[in-house]
């Protein structure tokens, strides 16, 4: 699948291909909770990457493209 942040279709920074695998890791932790960081527990999202399995990750969620 081929994916967009904010319009921009998401290219691998690593070897350029277009294609992830969508997937979500949540990212709270005990430190980020005890600082009270309410963000740190939300979902965040990752992509990876088709050929070279680069992982991008994404606080929000991305959108597919066309
Ligand atoms: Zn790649």
């Amino acid at each position: 699948m081929r994916y967009a942040a904010g319009n921009a279709k998401i290219v691998c920074p690593c070897c350029q291909n277009d294609t992830f695998q969508k997937d979500y890791r949540q990212l709270n932790s005990r430190g980020a909770t005890f600082f009270g960081l309410d963000w740190a527990n939300r979902n965040a999202t990752i992509l990876v990457c088709d050929r070279c399995t680069h992982i991008s990750w994404f606080m929000n969620e991305v959108d597919d493209y066309e």
